[in-house]
């Protein structure tokens, strides 16, 4: 297939809106990139700048080594040349059309004999398990189908880059989870430089090999799943990505410890104030610790029990400070508890 390099992206929207700044990001040859961010984040701008149908400001992308678009050198490849399938976020199917000249639209765009769209066609509809649909029409589609569809419709010109805008969205929560790993599948299959953008942080979780995380147009880490979780570069990724939601809580640096309030959590941490980032995974209620360094801190009041997904989270409070915790006891509210912290889950960041 091909990799796939994105130098210093810049759109702007006159009168006055930046929808990309100096995006940067590489994509090696098969790997599947998630760029997740808000609503309004630039997202579908940015693949749109990859397909072609958007004409970035200023800066490059190359295919392998060949400029697709250049701005600085007026290079602008038209997106029939690019060679890339996109799925759009509404599936953009046309109703009119059966499944089959769906699928075969980009075939017969692109002049390929009858006899070569048919096998193509085929082909791609039995590696979808779509074969049986080909003379439906979408409505009589489920969403699901529709999907499926979509994809064939991308994937059958056989191109370098698989691009798709939140794939997800039309689907109800349970046909997204076999479509997820679906699209992961055929992706590893096929070994299709991929980039799928969206603002669910569950997708990202579960398929990509990294991840960008964008917000105002701006890039705010690139990384895999697990490095960004980690090691969040700000405050905003921290809050961003997670689940359930970390806890952000504004503290006074004293060197060998933090202050959170009436709360001392004893890790290394600069003078001065600071926002402090622990996840609920990393504080937690129980009658012992869980792993041998966890540390202990004052025991603290259980104010509320709740449920984030089917774990159980303790909003445990001190004197002035207040914690999202896991819990891994039966204690109520009203109780006191031992509260533990792994250390290494605490996330120091210098101002908001
Ligand atoms: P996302 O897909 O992350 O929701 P978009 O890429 O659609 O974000 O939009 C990013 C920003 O660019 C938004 O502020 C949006 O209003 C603006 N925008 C997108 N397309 C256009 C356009 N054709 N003209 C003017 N502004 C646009
Ligand atoms: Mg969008």
């Amino acid at each position: 297939m091909v990799s796939l390099q994105v130098e210093k992206l810049e759109k702007f929207f006159p009168p006055n809106v930046y929808a990309l700044r100096d995006v940067s990001v590489s994509i090696r040859d098969g790997e599947f990139l998630v760029v997740l961010g808000p609503s309004g984040s630039g997202k579908t701008t940015f693949i749109r700048c990859i397909a072609g149908l958007e004409t970035p400001t200023k800066g490059r992308i190359l295919f392998g080594d060949v400029p697709v678009v250049d701005v600085e050198r007026g290079v602008n490849v038209p997106p029939a040349k690019r060679n890339v399938g996109m799925v759009f976020q509404n599936w953009a199917l046309y109703p009119h059309m059966k499944v089959f000249d769906n699928i075969a639209f980009p075939l017969k765009i692109k002049k390929l004999p009858r006899r070569e769209v048919e096998k193509r066609v085929r082909e791609v509809a039995e590696a979808l398990g779509i074969s049986d649909l080909l003379s439906r029409y979408p409505r009589q589609l489920s969403g699901g189908q529709q999907q499926r569809v979509a994809i064939a419709r991308a994937l059958v010109k056989e191109p370098q880059v698989l691009l798709m805008d939140e794939p997800f969205s039309n689907l109800d929560a349970r046909l997204r989870i076999s479509a997820r790993e679906f699209v992961k599948s055929l992706q590893r299959r096929l070994g299709i430089t991929t980039i799928l953008v969206t603002h669910d942080q569950h997708d990202a979780y579960a398929l990509a090999d990294r991840l960008m995380i964008i917000n105002n147009g701006v890039v705010q880490q690139i990384g895999t799943t697990d490095e960004v979780l980690n090691n969040p570069a700000n405050v905003f990724v921290a809050q961003f990505f997670g689940d359930p939601p970390i806890n952000l809580v504004e503290g006074e640096g004293r060197g060998d410890h933090v202050d959170l309030g009436d709360l001392k959590i004893p890790v290394q941490a600069p003078q001065g104030r600071l926002q402090v980032g622990i996840r609920p995974t990393d504080i937690y209620v129980a009658d012992r610790p869980l792993n041998p360094g966890d540390i202990e801190l004052a025991p603290g009041r259980i104010v509320l029990v709740e449920y984030l997904g089917f774990t159980p989270v303790a909003v445990v409070r001190w004197e002035r400070t207040e914690i999202r915790a896991a819990m891994y006891n039966k204690l109520r509210e009203g109780d006191t508890a031992r509260v533990f912290l792994r250390k290494e889950g605490v996330k120091l960041f210098r101002d908001g």
